[in-house]
Formats: C-alpha cells, structure tokens, sequence
C-alpha cells in the first residue's frame, strides 16, 4: 500500500492507484416508503431526526468538495423525495456550478415524483435515474410492498416536465428475472434508457447469495434469441453498454461478475455525514462535526481553520480507498446496506 504524504498528493481528490475522484453522492435520508427485498431489512432502525445532517451542513460539504474537482452530485436515499426541502435544495445547489460542478441529479423510487417532477425541473435539476424492478403490478408489489401504479405515473411525470432520467432495474434469480424480455420491450417501445443492475450484496438483512445473482452473461443469453446484441466499448461509466437491434442502448451494471472498480471516480456520504470511499467499504469517516463547525463558523476568522481541518482528513481517507470489491467482499464485518449508503 502507498503511504499518503500530503506534499505528494496533488489538491484533487486522488487515492493510492490515481483514481481521481469526480462524483458524489449524498444520501439525505434513509427513510423509504418502500421495502425492496434486496435493500430494506425486514425491520429498519430509522436515524433520529437529529443524527441527519441538515442541508446548511449538506451544503457547505458540497461546496467544498466541488472545490476538490468534484463535477457531479447525484443526491440519493434512501427515498431523497422523503426529505421535506429537497427541491430548494437542488435550487440552492445551483450556485455551485460557477464553481466546477456540471451536473446534479436524483435517484428515487418514482412513488413522488408525479408531484415533484416539474418542480425539480424547475429548481435546475439535470437528471434522474428512477428505479422500476417489474412491470407486473403483483410482482411489483412482492418487490417493493408499494403499488406499480404511482411509479409509472412518475415516470410520465418526469417525461411531460422534460427531465431526462434512465431506468435502473436490479435482477434477482426467480424473483424478477422474468422481466428481462419485457422491461427491454417496454424501453425500447417507449425510447427510454434502460440499466439492468446486479443484485450486490448489500441488501439490510445480509441474506444476499451468489445463487441470487443474475448475472451479465445470463442477462446477454435470455435477450440473445430476440435481439441482436452488439457490445459496445466501456465508456467511464459503470454500466456496460449493448447496441440492441443496431439502434437502442441497453446498460448492463455487473459490479458482481464485471467490476468496474479499476476506473471508480465515485465517493458517498451517509445521511448521517460518514465519507465512504468505497460501496463496500468496511468502514466511513464521521464528519458531522466537520460539517457542522462549517456552518456555525461561516463568516468568522475560524472559517478557514475549518475548512483545513476537513482537507486533512478528507484527503488521506480517500487516498486509502481499497482496490475495489473483489479486495474487500470477503472482510465484510460491517452492518450498512444500500439504503444508508444510498447506491
Ligand atoms: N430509493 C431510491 C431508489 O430506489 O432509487 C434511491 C436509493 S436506492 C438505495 C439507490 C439504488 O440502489 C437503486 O437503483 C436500487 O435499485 C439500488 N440498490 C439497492 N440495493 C441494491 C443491491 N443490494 N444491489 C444492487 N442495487 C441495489
Ligand atoms: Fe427504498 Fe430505494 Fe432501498 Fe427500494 S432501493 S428500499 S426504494 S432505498
């Protein structure tokens, strides 16, 4: 492991094997209204309202870490459309971009967006990814524990307000694996852009098994008989691109068979205000306190000290970050699921 030096490293945000970091992603709760079976535990302990970082303190991390060459935030949950003063967020975030920052978007569950899809557009918002694991209302249901109806009105919401958005969809062996052929025709049907993710483990209740996982080649093998499949070269992106009938693009996340840990340029911060420098890191970095004294110290001679005192411990933690998950899959010993970390 290279050791960091703080007058090696350059001001970006780089770790040990010069990956430089360029998004983030915050979570801003870990409240949902949905119980997806390869996120939710059966029983979730929701943070008090108190441990969540507030926006000012959302905020002012922003703003630093734009400052550190971050260029897109992506604010998840979490269900983010939970968080009363989202879309004023987005709207305050906006500032940011003068700085550096290009893009901001937002994942979600959809279950909200009919009502907020054009006030997110109006705020500045760039783009979403909306969840959708099933096209059959009953499976849906068996997923989710929420009706499809609501999510597929949201998706018509966010295509009336103009926002762009991709579909993200998370496979599970005998669950909804069923809904390959038919989530690809919908998309293809409706030209919206489709991902297929596989299941990782990092569901609440650490019930997740390779048997569960469907994979990549398997995904290319059930679409092969209809389709013609061409693979096309891995951008910088994690989703592995397919030209499906020499026209539309398919997506396919295979963190589990296909990782794309080599080129990550991504960093998380919890609800809570932990720094994650990995997906499957076994630990974070609390830097509530950090965060806090940024806004309790703006406008006063400290401020600088502060903001010195997250660069140092913000920079070496990233520097540590592992090599990816086939290093760290099998030191697993924490207890934090996609609904903390946000995805
Ligand atoms: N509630 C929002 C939603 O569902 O889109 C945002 C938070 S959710 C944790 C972010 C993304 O993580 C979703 O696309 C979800 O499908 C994905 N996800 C959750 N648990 C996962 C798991 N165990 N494996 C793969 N993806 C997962
Ligand atoms: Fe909620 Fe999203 Fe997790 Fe589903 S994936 S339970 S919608 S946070």
């Amino acid at each position: 492991m290279k050791q960091y030096h703080s007058e090696n490293v350059p001001s970006l945000l780089q770790d040990q094997y010069g990956r430089i970091k360029r998004k983030l992603r915050i979570s801003v709760t870990d409240r949902c209204n949905f119980k997806c079976v390869y996120c939710m535990p059966e029983h979730p302990e929701w943070l008090n309202k108190q441990d969540l970082l507030s926006f000012e303190a959302l905020f002012q991390f922003c703003h630093f870490m734009v400052q550190q060459g971050i260029e897109s935030i992506r604010i998840t949950g979490g269900e983010p459309l939970m968080r009363q003063g989202i879309v004023h967020f987005v709207r305050d975030l906006q500032a940011l971009k003068a700085l550096g920052l290009k893009r901001i978007s937002v994942t979600t569950n959809g279950h909200y967006l009919a009502k907020y899809a054009k006030q997110l557009k109006d705020a500045g918002l760039d783009d979403l990814n909306i969840s959708l694991d099933s096209l059959d209302s009953i499976q849906f249901k068996e997923l989710t524990k929420k009706k499809l109806e609501p999510v597929l009105e949201g998706i018509q919401a966010a295509k009336d307000a103009g926002l762009p958005f991709k579909i993200n969809c998370v496979l599970m062996k005998d669950k909804n694996d069923d809904q390959i052929l038919p989530m690809v025709k919908w998309s293809i049907a409706n030209h919206i852009p489709l991902r297929f993710i596989e299941f990782m483990p990092l569901d609440g209740d650490a019930l997740w098994s390779n048997k569960d996982v469907v994979s990549e080649a398997e995904i290319l093998q059930i679409l092969q008989p209809h389709y013609s499949v061409q693979v096309i070269e891995q951008q910088h992106e994690p989703a592995r691109q397919y030209l499906i009938n020499g026209s539309y693009h398919l997506g396919i996340i295979s963190t589990i068979t296909h990782s794309f840990c080599h080129q990550c340029d991504r960093i998380r911060l919890t609800a809570k205000g932990e720094l994650y420098n990995c997906l499957f890191a076994p630990q974070g970095l609390n830097i509530k306190p950090q965060l806090e004294a940024l806004v309790s110290k703006q406008h006063t001679p400290e401020y600088e000290m502060t903001v010195q005192n997250l660069n140092d411990l913000v920079h070496p933690y990233i520097w540590h970050k592992a090599k990816g998950f086939h290093a760290l899959q099998y030191q697993q010993t924490r207890k934090i699921s996609m609904h903390m970390l946000g995805g």
